[in-house]
């Protein structure tokens, strides 16, 4: 996947492509790898990197949402269930099953949660993970050793998918491109151009050079996440918001806190909603939280009270009681959530997606899910054909694997989640022992990684490799800011920059990782510009 050559080809401006496609999240990109795989012309740009946004904030779960079964949308819940399973066969490397354990604190919990997710089991049908099943109290803490065992009574068993949800996104713009898509991140729409009112292509701008370049295409596909009313503006100015944003915060804690393979699923939090503690990479995701009517950014923080709220029911669960200074690292992302007319409840609003087609033709995809995002990109492309005038062909992605699937997992666990590629980076170490050495002693990132990323992944920055390439920033905020001026200095390297580019990169990475730490970072020396959280707003 090369940026130079897709951009240039971009720019060029001869080609009128089927399809452009704004916005590389979970959205954009199935819909890229839809369009592509059923032989379309397709482009993609993004303002930032693939998944820059909500893609790389997510619970990291592939679930069918045992909660929407309580709200009665059975229909939902089937459909996201057949989804997990398809994304469980097309990208091994990444997608897995987990056990997830509900222990109960009343007799009539045990009951109550195993008929729920029975009728989850049987939703799943043939792609069923495993049966759920009820737990004795020994049996709970055998799963979850470290659970609250004050007045706890039984547990249930249950199996639902996890993965890792940036990686994923590199993966498929990958798979996109290698069937003929055209990707470029860091390069952001501007406008859009039209001609006898219709939509027939985009401004775009370079962000490395701040060139800007017209895109034509038969239909554009506004795949902008929370900012998708940014974009109906620039259609018509006039035009009514359509999503509404809500933020969810999740906290990163040492794997001691909850050890073991299962995950923890709190079934009621005091605003009524699920809270999970799930093991991942090594670590202990915890979250999260739903904060109503939050402004639209590309790197939300979390509230102190988010913090707390989390903090709070982990230490009414856990035996080991985590404080502040236990986080390694807090990250807040935000979900678009179609309007559904007044109200300040977004816990209750629908996850389903919903495709939105203005007068001028310009195709707006938003809502729904990370698991969903296939289905997503099935139903958008199939109404960008109709509008682009583009003869029907049906998509193929059901059983299309995702790049990186395909043979044995790696031996090698800290390669396992780039599946087929493990092997030509364990070639890159082979050639130089240097490239395999840790480049620091708290995370799982060597220089033939970083090199891989640049070469392979499109990364274009110490941020690009720290927080998606490899998730170091999520699992270690501090380390990560340790690690940074070295993959600074790789990087530089592979993409032919100087020391000034060296130096900033180190500072605007490090800037941005304190804002997702708790305490005070220790080294390398930067300004102290934003804070770790958030005032309350
Ligand atoms: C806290 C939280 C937890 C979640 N957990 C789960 C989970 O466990 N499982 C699950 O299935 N789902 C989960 N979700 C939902 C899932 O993460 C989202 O539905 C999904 O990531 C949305 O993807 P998207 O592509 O629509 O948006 P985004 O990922 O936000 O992508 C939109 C992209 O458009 C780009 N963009 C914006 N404007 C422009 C422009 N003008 N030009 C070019 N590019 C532009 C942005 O930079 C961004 O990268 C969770 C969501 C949240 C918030």
């Amino acid at each position: 996947m090369q940026r130079d050559s897709a951009l240039a080809r971009l720019r060029a401006g001869s080609e009128t492509f089927d399809l452009l496609v704004v916005g590389g999240g979970a959205s954009g990109l199935g819909a890229a790898v839809d369009a592509a795989a059923r032989g379309h012309r397709v482009a993609l740009i993004e303002q930032g990197d693939f998944a820059k946004g909500t893609s790389s904030r997510s619970t990291k779960l592939v679930h069918g949402g045992v909660r929407y079964l309580g709200q009665g949308n059975v229909a939902l819940v089937k459909s996201a269930l057949r989804e997990r399973g398809l994304l469980l066969r097309n990208a091994p490397h990444l997608a897995y099953s987990t056990a997830f354990v509900i222990p109960n604190y009343s007799w009539w919990g045990g009951p109550y949660y195993a008929f729920g997710l029975t009728l989850y089991d049987m939703l799943a049908g043939r792609l069923s993970l495993g049966s759920s099943k009820w737990l004795s109290r020994d049996e709970t803490v055998g799963h979850l050793p470290t659970v609250e065992t004050k007045g706890l009574a039984s547990g249930v068993l249950y199996y639902d998918g996890q993965f890792d949800d940036a990686r994923l996104a590199v993966n498929l713009a990958q798979t996109a491109v290698e069937r003929g898509a055209v990707l470029v991140n860091y390069c952001a729409c501007v406008g859009l151009t039209k001609s006898a009112g219709q939509v027939n292509g985009v401004l775009a701008r370079d962000g490395e050079t701040g060139a800007e370049f017209a895109i034509k295409a038969r239909a554009v596909i506004n795949a902008t996440g929370v900012f998708v009313d940014e974009l109906r503006r620039f259609d018509d100015a006039k035009s009514s918001p359509m999503v509404t944003v809500s933020q969810g915060v999740h906290l990163v804690l040492p794997k001691e806190f909850l050890p073991g393979t299962s995950a923890l699923m709190i079934p009621k939090t005091a605003d009524g909603r699920v809270l999970f503690a799930i093991p991942w990479h090594d670590k202990l995701v915890v979250g999260t939280t739903d904060t109503p009517n939050v402004a639209a950014s590309l790197e939300p923080r979390a509230l102190p009270a988010e913090v707390e709220f989390i903090l709070d029911h982990a230490r009414q669960y856990l035996t080991r009681d985590p404080s502040e200074s236990d986080v390694l690292s807090v990250f807040a992302g935000l979900r678009p959530l179609v309007k559904r007319g007044a109200g300040g409840n977004t816990a209750a609003l629908s996850r389903d997606h919903t495709i939105a087609i203005s007068h001028s033709r310009l195709i707006t995809l938003t809502g729904g899910k990370w698991t969903t995002y296939r289905k997503m990109a099935e139903d958008v492309i199939d109404q960008a054909e109709r509008v682009a005038g583009l003869s029907h062909k049906p998509s193929p992605t059901a059983a299309l694997a995702i790049h990186g699937a395909g043979g044995a997992l790696p031996s090698t666990k800290a390669l396992q989640f780039y599946g087929s590629d493990a092997a030509s980076i364990s070639t890159l170490m082979a050639g130089d022992p240097a490239l395999a050495a840790p480049i620091h002693a708290s995370l799982a990132i060597t220089p033939a990684e970083v090199l891989w990323h640049a070469r392979q992944e499109m990364a274009r920055t110490v941020e690009d490799v720290l927080a998606r390439r490899t998730r170091s920033l999520v699992l270690d905020a501090q380390a990560s800011i340790e690690a940074a001026p070295a993959v600074a200095a790789l990087l530089a390297r592979e993409l032919n920059r100087d020391a000034a580019w060296t130096a900033q990169q180190v500072r605007s990475f490090t800037d941005l990782a304190r804002g997702w730490l708790l305490r005070a970072p220790k080294g390398p020396a930067t300004p102290a510009r934003s804070p770790a959280v958030a005032q309350v707003a």
